[in-house]
């Protein structure tokens, strides 16, 4: 069948071409993936039962049931300070959904957002698919791979409508500075431009308390704050994600919303709302195990030949660079896994700036990290 010209030249990305591999494979360790190893509380799947058995079995409402967006309210408000209310809230299929229904919702043909590199690689198709185009930042690990003003003022043109945050960032683990924030929120306010802030890893932040940039003096009415329960709650196979937005812009993206999904399975919403307001010392304590075994394979990794890895800082991902190997990333990606069966992914897969770099998420057990950094170790040797 003849496929859409937009997609005939469409090729897999770095990082679904390894998981392509290791589906072929049997005897990987697999530091490649996103999401946690812990599956969801029991208590947690039992509400989305209870839900069902009462009968929330029909199309919910578009903009998401009133008490689950009660509890993202409350659940930011308790962690984080940042107040709202549940008229601002959209309830979306997973973390994922949002940026497509928010460009949606605010770009016109040829706008640009900015892109923060290294970027979770999703947000760039989800531009182009709306009309917008990409801009990427170029960005150094010296400064966390956050953007200084002169960065962004260099990046910006008369287009520039927008800019993507994600911290603590996909791939790179970092958290940026308040000091660094509040250069970005100048920069913005400078421009008139609106941020999607992409926090969905609030909950695992190793450096001190996590900033939530919609908290900056001016920057509530220009955020769109984005956030879900699969990774703090280890609820990635449920779906669910949410956003906190001016009025006008929940109302457009419940509109998009009404021809492509209309609404979110009702049972993880059930779910959501329970794991919201009953799991904090749990998210807690994950958060706190994610962050020994970051520090354990930090240690690691600053012992091998021509590795070099930043102490853990947050989300569960560490972004060692590699070149000191003399391999690019996707050489020493490919390397890795084929002579030591051990799955990462090429830094490269998520913007230019990536080159140099690997990405490691620590999301098996202790024992399987231990593993996997004993045979690095061995194939840095060999190398
Ligand atoms: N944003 C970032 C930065 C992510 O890393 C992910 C998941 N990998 C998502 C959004 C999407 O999360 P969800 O599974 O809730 O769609």
């Amino acid at each position: 069948m003849e496929l859409a010209s937009r997609f005939t030249h469409q090729k897999p990305s770095g990082m679904v071409r390894v998981f392509q591999a290791i589906e072929k494979m049997n005897d990987v360790l697999n530091l490649s993936i996103g999401e946690p190893d812990f599956v969801t509380e029991p208590d947690i799947v039992e509400a989305g039962a209870k839900g069902a058995l009462e009968g929330f079995t029909h199309y919910p409402p578009l903009q998401g049931f009133f008490d689950v967006r009660e509890a993202a309210c409350a659940y930011w408000e308790r962690h984080h300070g940042y107040k709202s209310s549940p008229e601002n809230v959209y309830i979306s299929v997973g973390g994922l959904h949002i940026p497509w229904l928010a460009f949606g919702a605010l770009l016109n043909p040829g706008d640009e957002v900015m892109l923060i590199e290294p970027y979770f690689t999703p947000y760039e198709a989800q531009i182009r698919g709306n009309g917008g185009v990409p801009v990427a930042v170029r960005t150094r690990e010296e400064n966390n791979f956050a953007p200084s003003l002169d960065e962004l003022r260099a990046a910006a043109t008369p287009r520039t409508r927008g800019i993507i945050l994600n911290y603590p960032g996909n791939p790179s683990g970092r958290v940026p500075t308040r000091k660094q924030l509040e250069e970005i929120a100048e920069f913005v306010e400078e421009r008139d431009m609106f941020v999607l802030s992409d926090e969905i890893y609030e909950s695992m932040v190793f450096t001190g308390k996590h900033e939530c940039f919609a908290n900056l003096p001016g920057m509530k009415e220009r955020t769109l704050l984005a956030s879900g329960v699969s990774k703090s709650h280890c609820m990635t196979g449920w779906r669910l994600g949410y956003v906190f937005a001016p009025q006008n812009v929940i109302n457009t993206m419940c509109v998009l919303s009404s021809f492509q999904t209309y609404g979110v399975n009702t049972l993880s919403q059930k779910a959501a709302a329970y794991a919201m307001n009953t799991q904090d010392e749990k998210v807690k304590a994950r958060a706190k195990i994610f962050g020994e075994r970051m520090k354990m394979v930090e240690g690691r990794l600053n012992l091998m030949k021509g590795v070099k890895c930043h102490a853990a800082e947050g989300a569960f991902y560490l972004f060692p660079s590699i070149s000191g190997t003399g391999l690019t990333s996707e050489e020493f990606t490919w390397r890795l896994l084929n002579e030591a069966h051990v799955a990462v992914l090429p830094g490269s897969a998520f913007g230019e700036t990536g080159e140099g770099y690997i990405r490691i998420a620590c999301t098996q057990s202790m024992e399987a990290l231990r593993e996997s950094m004993d045979k690095m170790e061995e194939f840095c040797r060999r190398l």
